[in-house]
């Protein structure tokens, strides 16, 4: 990858999607013109619901070929919730996506910006900066569109849990914890599951346990996921990475966002073992799409995940400088309480934020 730009497919999506990553490829040219070195080939495509009603595919093959030549992928958000397929289920290719390329590790940071707005009232809150790692591609969601109903009176979904991806999954979220540890935080993984109500946490848990001791500097903690909701909300600055399953982590990143200023804060990637998805937590936000009022800082945040994991790919030392200004002018932006997103009951919309951001770069 060293020497040639990185090949990236750039896929806005519907909604605020196109929003938010106008804003993204703003400032990533900003930083090209400060940062030569960290030029990306965007490959610039279309997928979601509205590709769906103009092709009849939301996620075409063109799209698909696409990413298994390319390095990463820079996505907004897709789906609408009146553009259904025929048997009424969403449209979400950003989940097949996740099961097409095996993108199991949905790395979700939940990072407070100093000046930034959260309802949490404890000091201690200034420091709050840990990790959820989300299994994507198995768990609740690994027969999704398999679901079944017996007449009007049975509904039932399968849950399933499997080693070999389980396996990799801890051994991401341990060395996660490994590289953090070497940047002063703690070194500790938790993980969040029911083991004792299901069969499928209990196999969880005991591979969990499995791989930890492989990670003896890394200390482990057990959490069901009823009690990690208390914690996240009574004392979430404990957490330093916290794995989970499928659906809880869909669950708790969502809460996590709310402690860190809303979902237009929160940045996400997707990472398998051959490719990887950059885009932010939070969907197309129907209600504020063409407002004017969505946030970008998830999506420039998402960029800056995309551009840090370049550089751990191998793809030249200038990405992770263009992550590292790009990080430090997002936080700038923030700092003092100078930005209020709308979503947070504030006054600054997509504009603002865009602005203040490309000013401290
Ligand atoms: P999905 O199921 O696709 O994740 P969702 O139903 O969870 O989507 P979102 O689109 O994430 O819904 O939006 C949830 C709420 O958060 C909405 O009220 C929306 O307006 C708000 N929201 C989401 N993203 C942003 C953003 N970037 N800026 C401001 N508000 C946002």
């Amino acid at each position: 990858m060293a020497d040639k730009a990185p090949r990236i497919v750039v896929l806005p999506g519907d909604g605020i999607g196109a929003e938010v990553m106008d804003s993204a490829l703003t400032v990533l040219g900003a930083v090209r013109a400060q940062i030569p070195g960290a030029a990306l080939n965007l490959v610039h495509l279309d997928a979601g619901a509205g590709t769906y009603l103009k092709t009849g595919s939301a996620l075409p093959d063109d799209v698909i070929e696409a990413i298994k030549g390319a390095d990463g992928v820079l996505l907004g958000a897709m789906g609408l919730p009146d553009v259904r397929y025929p048997d009424g289920t969403e449209i979400i290719p950003q989940i097949e996506l996740r099961m097409i390329f095996g993108l199991y590790a949905g790395v979700r940071p939940i990072r407070l910006l100093p000046g930034a707005p959260t309802p949490l009232g404890d000091a201690r809150a200034k420091q709050l900066d840990f990790v959820i790692i989300r299994e994507s591609t198995e768990g609740l969601f690994a027969h999704m569109n398999e679901g079944t109903l017996e007449g009007d009176a049975v509904a039932e979904d399968r849950l399933v849990i499997t080693r070999a991806t389980s396996e990799r999954l801890f051994d991401f979220s341990f060395r996660l914890a490994q590289q953090r540890r070497v940047s002063g935080h703690p070194g500790k993984v938790t993980l969040v599951d029911k083991a004792n109500v299901f069969k499928s946490m209990a196999f969880f848990r005991k591979i969990f346990d499995e791989r930890a001791v492989a990670y003896p500097e890394i200390t482990t903690d057990r959490q069901y996921v009823d009690a990690a909701a208390l914690n996240f909300v009574r004392n979430p600055w404990d957490y330093d990475v916290v794995v989970t399953e499928n659906m809880f982590g869909d669950i708790l990143s969502d809460l996590g966002a709310g402690l860190i200023g809303g979902m237009g804060m929160a940045p996400s990637a997707d990472i398998g073992d051959t490719t990887a998805v950059f885009q932010p937590s939070h969907g197309t936000a129907p209600d504020i799409a063409c407002t004017g009022k969505a946030n970008p800082t998830a999506m420039i945040l998402s960029l800056v995940l995309l551009l840090e994991w370049l550089a751990t790919q191998e793809a030249g030392a200038a990405f992770g400088e263009a992550a590292a200004l790009i990080d430090a002018a997002v936080a700038t932006a923030y700092a003092g309480g100078a930005l209020v997103p709308y979503e947070a009951g504030g006054s600054d919309g997509t504009e603002a934020i865009l602005t203040r951001v490309l000013e401290n770069l």
